[in-house]
């Protein structure tokens, strides 16, 4: 049998198959477009493209797919096969350069929020060679970039590369001005960590919510839910075991560093988290996790639930971007150095951070906003929609002494004094995490926890990447004007304190009395629905930040926010349907057949047992009958105003009415079926109930 060691990355054009099949001086071509971004000639991609083509077909694949991360957030693929016709009626297989670098795929039909008018249909596929081609379902997947003609991005990937540019010209400037010359390149580096949910195959066929939308909008509460805690991290059943271990093994030949699975709170929900890589490729491998998740779920009869919130009442799910920045000496920027000169530059770094988190504090909002995500954000369970940071007490303390000029009151009681004094180490507490913070510092990285469990990676650190990079700009532009470099930067780092230190917050997030000090003391944004949250991408300062550092276009940002408040009504008005369809085609007919039959019980009794009340039957009659009247109204009232939805045509209009008159609806009419659940008997409930889903998979 082999090993892990033996078949890790076997699926990967990597490194090591790029030395084995590549001549020398092509790889270090090639090598030069990864590391350094330089341009390939056409002799360099007709040789990369038939290595990777013999390497495939060696392994088995047929076909080539530019691979892409359209705007829908998923991926999508268009095969093509390698067979070329030979003259003598057979074929070769083929692949060139071209083909390799640049694709057509005919892509009127993915949303391009006005960008492209569809007589210029056609979007292009390029290949970024910094994530390494691999083969998925005998076909050699080339990671690309999807641009329009007129060269707009059309996906997540190319503001995602432009914004880890715009963080490393930043970030090499500062570290320039430490004196430090070696550095080539800063990237960030992002460990994702991925909630999911399985149920049984057969109970989700029979529920057209899941089916339709990926959450249940009925289901009353079962008699166990969470409480007991007994879930989290406990013994992972049978039939759980065995699809993480085929899922860890898929994932693993694709060179994804799966590393860690548990069961979480919630029944029913567990958690995969990989060891971190480049945020490029880290976003590459999560979406194809998601995607490999599903797929083998379906192999053991599961279904894996990737919504926010699939279950009213339980623990939804989410995912926790794990953010640094590095060199590519290897220094984590996030870790306090060993002298007086690391520790201010790693005051400097995290500085950044806070300024980037306080001032976009909105951009990193909607870069979460979804419509499943606003089940999450702000209820029990996640963080609120309120975007703070947890420093923890130590570097807090360290940092309102470097503000207040006073003695930090650690190891050392001196004033502390950049340039001079070794910080305290911070090691990492493992026994007091706050996991309440939306941003939480960990020790050498930063944790962002709002993002939803189906999200893209890729627009948080967009726009984390981008609002770091403006910090970094401030801070370049001032210090290298300065006359004296160790009192600008004491100083600089002290104004940061000062102007952002309402974003620090080290106690329960979950907190009512925290929502209100933090808007109402602190003036900190409270943006509870996507579209509350989206409208804030238009404001000036953020347009004028995203542009200044060419991460996206005032074109792009347009069509992005149309893109997301679309995806936002389109999702609430098939769930809006979805409902309409099973309350009355499903769960009225259902009440109806329960209380036909006591009434026939009662009838029974009557007739055999003279004088006897059949008080429990009239009183469930009665009840489930005025139960029916309620739904039939809820029924029609979010129909009507599904219909009146149909005739807005301004997104932003759209929008609103959605969150304001649909949701609402939607809620009422969930109610009145809900508790018909519980008085009804289980044989006519039309579809499995809560307590089979969350206990089913054994
Ligand atoms: P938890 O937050 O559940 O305690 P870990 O501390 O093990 O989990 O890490 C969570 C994720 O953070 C993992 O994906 C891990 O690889 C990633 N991670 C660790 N160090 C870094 C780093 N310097 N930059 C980015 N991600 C990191
Ligand atoms: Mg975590």
């Amino acid at each position: 049998m082999s090993t892990v060691s033996d078949y890790f990355g076997s699926l990967v054009f990597d490194d090591r198959v790029m030395k084995a099949t590549l001549s020398a001086d092509i790889y270090q071509s090639l090598k030069k477009t990864i590391d350094e971004g330089a341009s390939l000639n056409n002799d360099v991609a007709n040789a990369v493209a038939a290595a990777m083509k013999d390497w495939a077909v060696e392994n088995g694949a047929t076909h080539y797919t530019h691979w892409f991360q359209p705007l829908t957030g998923i991926t999508a693929e268009k095969h093509d096969s390698f067979i070329t016709p030979a003259p003598d009626g057979r074929v070769i297989m083929e692949f060139s350069g071209k083909e390799l670098i640049k694709g057509e795929p005919d892509a009127s039909s993915f949303p391009s929020g006005g960008i492209r008018a569809t007589f210029e249909a056609r979007g292009y596929t390029a290949w970024d060679p910094t994530s390494y081609a691999f083969i998925k379902d005998k076909t050699l997947c080339i990671p690309t970039a999807f641009c329009s003609y007129g060269g707009e991005a059309l996906d997540k990937k190319t503001p995602l590369l432009r914004s880890m540019e715009a963080l490393n010209k930043q970030a090499l400037r500062i570290l320039r001005l430490f004196g430090n010359t070696d550095v080539k390149c800063v990237r960030t580096s992002v460990g994702p960590e991925q909630e999911y949910f399985l149920v049984d195959k057969e109970m989700f066929e029979k529920r057209k919510d899941l089916m339709f939308t990926g959450r249940t909008l009925f289901g009353a509460k079962p008699p166990k839910g969470q409480e007991l805690d007994d879930h989290y991290f406990g013994v992972i059943k049978p039939r759980v075991a065995a699809y993480m271990a085929d899922l860890n093994e898929k994932l693993w030949k694709l060179g994804i560093l799966a590393k860690t699975e548990h069961n979480e709170v919630a029944p029913a929900q567990h958690e995969l988290a990989p060891i971190y890589s480049t945020t490029n490729i880290a976003t590459d491998h999560n979406q194809l996790t998601m995607e490999i998740m599903q797929k083998v779920a379906s192999k053991h009869g599961l279904v894996c639930l990737l919504h926010e919130k699939p279950f009213a009442g339980v623990n939804g799910s989410g995912k926790h971007n794990n953010w640094s920045m590095a060199t590519d000496t290897g220094i984590n920027l996030l870790t306090p150095g060993e002298t007086p000169h690391e520790n201010a530059q790693f005051l400097l770094f995290l500085c950044a951070v806070i300024k980037a988190v306080d001032d976009y504090q909105d951009l990193l909002r909607l870069s979460v906003a979804t419509a499943g995500n606003d089940h999450r954000l702000g209820a029990n369970e996640a963080p609120p929609a309120v975007v703070s940071m947890f420093l923890g007490d130590e570097l807090t303390a360290v940092l309102d002494a470097i503000e207040k000029e006073t003695a930090y009151v650690g190891t050392e009681k001196t004033v502390m004094k950049l340039g001079v004094h070794v910080l305290p180490k911070f090691t990492r507490d493992t026994t007091d995490r706050n996991r309440t913070s939306p941003f939480a510092f960990t020790g050498n990285k930063f944790e962002f926890r709002m993002l939803g469990s189906s999200n893209s990676i890729a627009c948080a650190n967009i726009m984390l990447n981008a609002a770091v990079a403006e910090s970094l700009k401030v801070y370049a532009d001032r210090l290298e004007g300065a006359e004296d470099f160790e009192t600008a930067l004491h100083e600089m780092i002290r104004k940061t304190i000062k102007d952002h230190k309402r974003i620090i917050f080290n106690g329960n997030g979950y907190d009512d009395a925290w929502i209100k000090e933090a808007t109402e003391v602190r003036g900190l944004s409270n943006l509870r629905t996507t579209p509350d949250a989206m409208i804030k991408l238009l404001d000036k300062k953020n347009i004028d930040m995203l542009t200044a550092h060419k991460v996206m276009s005032e074109v792009e940002i347009h069509s992005r926010y149309e893109i997301m408040l679309e995806n936002y009504c389109k999702t609430v008005n098939i769930e809006g349907l979805t409902m309409v369809d099973m309350a009355r085609k499903e769960i009225l007919p259902a009440i109806g057949g329960y209380v036909k039959e006591l009434a026939e019980t009662l009838a029974t009794k009557n007739a055999v047992v003279p004088g006897v009340t059949g008080k429990h039957e009239k009183t469930l009659i009665e009840k489930l009958s005025v139960l029916s009247d309620e739904i039939d109204t809820a029924i029609s009232e979010l129909e009507k105003a599904l219909v009146k939805y149909k005739t807005i045509g301004d997104v932003t209009e759209a929008a609103a009415m959605i969150r304001d008159e649909i949701l609402p609806k939607m809620a009422e009419l969930r109610v009145p079926c809900d508790e018909a659940e519980t008085l009804t008997a289980e044989k006519y409930w039309p579809f499995p109930t809560y307590e089979k889903l969350l206990f089913g998979v054994k």
